[in-house]
């Protein structure tokens, strides 16, 4: 406060100072000049005089006014200057640091040719990440066509891949937005790589076994006349014999039993519950070797091949259900061994 108060009254005492001097009245004046004996008379009049001070006080004004701008405008250019090197610094830091793997980088000179050199580094590492993106791609397209065409193959609706889809270990309703969210997979790169994750969920969600280490095929799967009663119905699974005398089941993916026991239609029967809403079931059993909660493996066995239940001869009557819904048992476990197939090849 004691300065706040001590300046306007200094500014006053100058203010007054100048006013004084703006506005003084000025008289004629005579200067007398003694020149080798002779006098001299200088008249000066009152308006050269006012002029004359007024012309001063004008341009030191002027001046003073001009040296604060042009000291105002160094310091800033000054500030702004370091201000871009510290900047400058700090991303030739961070960069030389993430190139670096982990070691810091604690006192960098930053010289212009560093600066350019970086940048052609980091050009150049920009253009090769294109590079590999572009050619990833078209592995990735590739091999979403080859997945397509085997989904295709397998007689799946869209609704029972829906089903699958729906039923993943990870949200599956939920869209899957840490592809699209990442910058640098825009666009069509992250509409392949998310296609290409679906459709891996889909087909690796499907059982790769057959339950029957050797065997051949009785009864396919879809429409047919009924072998007992005769009339035309769906056959929603497929029959199997065995071809040698090894009558043991095991299930066509790994899973947790969900029903053993006897049914009036189907006999004895195993039920089985893989991943994304998947189930197998196992019929016409002579008899079971696992009990509900029970989690099973493909080497595991669930049971033998018999003839209990509506059947006309010892077979296994092998389902496989998406959501309920029966799906054709061969041609699903033939795609899911091909496409298990290409994945150890390219591994
Ligand atoms: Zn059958």
């Amino acid at each position: 406060m004691k300065i706040l108060g001590e300046v306007p009254a200094k500014l006053q005492v100058f203010t007054r100072f100048l006013v004084q001097s703006w506005t003084r009245q000025y008289q004629d004046a005579r200067i007398i000049l003694e020149q080798n004996g002779d006098l001299r008379y200088l008249n000066i009049p009152a308006n050269l005089q006012r002029l004359f001070v007024r012309g001063v006080m004008v341009t030191s004004g002027v001046m003073i006014l001009t040296i604060f701008f042009l000291a105002g405008t160094s310091i800033n250019l000054f500030t702004s200057r370091a201000r871009l090197a510290h900047s400058h610094e700090e991303v030739y830091r961070a960069l030389l640091n993430s190139s670096l793997d982990g070691r810091e980088v604690q006192d960098v000179q930053l010289s212009e040719d560093q600066m350019v050199s970086l940048a052609q580094t980091i050009r150049d590492r920009d253009m090769s990440i294109r590079r590999f993106v572009d050619t990833s791609m078209v592995a990735v397209t590739q091999e979403n066509d080859t997945m397509k065409s085997q989904l295709d193959s397998t007689g799946l609706t869209e609704k029972i891949v829906k089903i699958i889809q729906q039923n993943s270990a990870h949200g599956g309703l939920t869209p899957d937005n840490t592809l699209s969210d990442n910058p640098l997979l825009r666009g069509k790169v992250a509409d392949e790589l998310s296609t290409n994750r679906a459709l891996r969920e889909v087909l690796y969600a499907l059982p790769t076994n057959m339950p029957i280490v050797n065997y051949s095929v009785s009864s396919d799967f879809g429409i047919r006349k009924h072998p007992v009663t005769g009339i035309p119905h769906f056959h929603t699974g497929v029959d199997l014999l065995t071809a040698t005398n090894d009558d043991k089941v095991h299930p066509v993916k790994p899973g947790i039993i969900v029903m053993a026991e006897f049914h009036s239609t189907y006999g004895n029967t195993v039920v089985v519950r893989h991943t994304n809403g998947v189930e197998s079931l196992y019929a016409h059993l002579s008899g079971i070797s696992v009990k509900v909660g029970d989690k099973v493996t493909m080497d595991d066995v669930i049971g033998k091949i018999g003839n209990t239940g509506v059947s006309t001869g010892k077979h296994l009557h092998l389902e496989i259900l998406v959501g309920g819904y029966p799906v054709n048992p061969q041609k699903v476990i033939r795609t899911a061994q091909y496409v298990q197939q290409i994945q150890q090849n390219a591994q």
